[in-house]
């Protein structure tokens, strides 16, 4: 019983069980009642319950393993593993033990000692895990890390190799003051003198150049986590910066276009109410004076005043259209003298400043050159710049021209006039812009030309430029890759019918506004022999078949049955009847549907008597009529 005692002073117990599948009990010192809670009675000979039965579940096979190997190799054992006391908890024993054997070698039983080590084994647990997590957490943390000492040398560091904006790899032990650009030396000392003084987290922001990245932003928060020891987390915040500095930038872009927008508002009502007003005023005058001399100036100012609305809602229209649809590259040849001469010609016909030389030039190697080109996008744009140029100009020159240039076509129209100030030579293409030295004059400008044309010329995929020096002039210049058009040698096809004459026609009006109507009868009656008036589609159609006509006016947009439709109808039974269009919709994808259905030729209103007549002697084959 002195073995009894010695064991009772031992934390754990000393057993003998049977090397059988329960671990039946032989005997247990008395001790066992601390470990397990059972009494030794109540084990051995498994009369409560079994000892191998008391094994953690998960734990039983490892148990049989280790033993089974200790067997093997004649050698002690030594395990951990849970047992289920009779309270019903999960506890951690040790125990270490060895097999005893017959004579023969058989096993027959187990001898060892177990002690209860669940207080050491869970706060061990407890250790790596919080280890771990704390790992984790600095692992996933995107953020560069440092602890330094007072005098700044690093104590420990995490840092992904990408976020290492200097040359060391290892920065144990070296001195942060060494490693930092200088730019940033000075401020982080500030801090962290500060930091230690005040044991208050500190923040502040710097930014450095980095080769490759360029200009990169970090925010930095130090606190003081030991004595004499900060702890310092340093965060890249380019992006958010970056992001900062792009919503400013629209901010700044936003206000912008809202100024633009009202003072383009106010300009608008001022540009719209200055010709209605003409218009107006001296259509009231037509009504009351009888002086021939005096209603003929009268006509051209309502005239004059009418072009120039038309071409403000005209600017507008397209502008708004440029916005909110992407518009084509429509290619079709075009033959570079002829296209400078029409321009020429159509600003010719408008009447020209006095004092103002207007004329073009067609270098030689243009002459005689086709090139494939958008034709209406290219007519637009020199339009704009040829009318601003006629408009900034008092006196002097206004020249229209085109050359090649290293593989491209240049288009330019130089002028003699105000010219744009240096400052502002980016700005005239951003819509509504005006300059300040056409502010002061009293020239009249929506400041939608010029973004416009930028917009046109960026779908084609060309340039445009201005040179110009102010109170001198300016030249702006368009250019886009040449093309070169195959030589067409198709010729049109002779004609071999006797030329009508003008006046001998007969002519079918299909027109359902009495005004539009009115205004082309006047436009032709005293040209041609007869006219006939239909309202829509489905008269025209009526009177075709009944009569025989030498040209046909379609209007488009008619109630019952609509232009296109009716020029169907029409050119099934009557394949060479021409078909002239009048329409108000100024888009060219309308033009596509009309030719398609079989119209000859395309005009929009208002219609020009100029234009009229051009039309219908290229498509009737007939000689204008000269009764202007
Ligand atoms: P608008 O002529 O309707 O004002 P634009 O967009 O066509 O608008 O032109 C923008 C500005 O560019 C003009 O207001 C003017 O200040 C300047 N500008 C354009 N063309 C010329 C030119 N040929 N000479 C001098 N200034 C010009």
């Amino acid at each position: 019983d002195m073995i009894s005692r010695l064991f009772s002073n031992l934390p754990g117990f000393a057993y003998r069980c049977k090397y059988d599948e329960n671990w039946t009990m032989q005997f247990m010192s008395d001790s066992c009642k601390m470990t397990t809670g059972y009494l030794p009675e109540e084990l051995i000979n498994n009369k409560l319950i079994a000892y191998g039965n008391i094994i953690h579940e998960d734990d039983r096979d490892n148990v049989s393993q280790a033993i089974a190997d200790s067997l093997k190799s004649h050698d002690h054992f030594e395990i951990e593993y849970r047992i289920i006391t009779k309270e019903g908890e999960i506890r951690w024993v040790w125990e270490r033990g060895i097999c005893i054997r017959t004579n023969s070698k058989d096993p027959i039983a187990v001898e060892g000692y177990i002690t209860d080590i669940h207080q050491h084994k869970t706060s061990q647990f407890q250790k790596i895990e919080s280890d771990q997590r704390y790992h984790y957490l600095v692992d996933l943390s995107p953020d560069i890390i440092f602890v330094l000492d007072s005098n700044g040398k690093i104590i420990d560091y995490k840092s992904d190799k990408s976020d290492l904006y200097y040359q060391e790899s290892d920065l144990s032990n070296k001195n942060i003051f060494e490693i930092l650009p200088s730019e940033v030396v000075k401020s982080t000392k500030i801090y962290l003198e500060k930091t230690l003084k005040t044991h208050s987290m500190q923040i502040f922001n710097y930014s450095l150049d980095i080769s490759g990245k360029g200009t990169c932003y970090f925010e930095a928060r130090m606190v003081e986590s030991a004595p004499k020891e900060v702890t310092v987390i340093i965060r890249d915040i380019t992006i958010q910066r970056m992001m900062e500095l792009d919503l400013i930038k629209a901010k700044d872009q936003a206000e912008e276009s809202n100024r633009l927008k009202s003072a383009f508002l106010a300009n608008m009502s001022h540009e719209i109410r200055t010709p209605m007003n003409a218009i107006m005023g001296f259509s009231n005058l037509l009504l009351r004076k009888s002086d021939e001399q005096e209603r003929s100036k009268y006509v051209k100012l309502i005239t004059k005043s009418s072009e120039y609305l038309l071409h403000l809602i005209n600017d507008v229209l397209l502008y708004s259209r440029l916005q909110s649809e992407e518009i084509p590259i429509k290619l079709s040849v075009i033959e570079l003298d002829v296209f400078i001469q029409n321009l020429y010609d159509t600003f010719k016909m408008t009447g020209i400043k006095e004092n103002i030389n207007f004329y073009k030039w067609i270098s030689s190697d243009c002459k005689k050159l086709s090139i494939m080109g958008d034709h209406e996008k290219i007519w637009e744009i020199l339009t704009i710049l040829t009318s601003n140029a006629l408009k900034y100009t008092e006196s002097g020159e206004v020249k229209i021209g085109c050359k090649t240039k290293n593989n491209r076509i240049h288009f330019y129209v130089e002028d003699t006039g105000i010219g744009v100030p240096d400052n502002e030579k980016n700005k005239i293409y951003d819509r509504f812009y005006r300059a300040v030295n056409v502010q002061s004059t009293n020239t009249g400008g929506s400041g939608l030309g010029l973004s416009i044309a930028k917009e046109l010329v960026d779908l084609m995929k060309g340039d445009i430029e201005v040179w110009s020096t102010e109170g001198k002039g300016s030249c702006f210049n368009f250019s886009i890759p040449l093309i070169v058009a195959e030589s067409e040698s198709i010729e049109a096809p002779l004609n071999t019918e006797m030329p009508l004459k003008m006046k001998d026609m007969i002519v079918l009006i299909a027109e359902d506004d009495a005004y539009n109507y009115m205004y082309l009868y006047e436009l032709m009656k005293d040209c041609v022999a007869r006219i006939d008036h239909a309202l829509n589609g489905q008269e025209a159609i009526i009177f075709e078949s009944k009569n025989h006509y030498d040209l046909i006016l379609m209007d488009i947009k008619m109630p019952i049955m609509n232009g296109n439709e009716a020029i169907k109808q029409i050119k099934v039974g009557n394949p060479d009847v021409p078909i002239i269009v009048q329409t108000a919709y100024a888009q060219s994808e309308e033009k596509e549907e009309t030719m398609k259905a079989g119209a000859d030729a395309y005009l929009v209103k208002p219609i020009d008597q100029n234009e009229l007549k051009k039309v219908i002697s290229s498509i009737c084959h007939v000689d204008s009529c000269n009764n202007d």
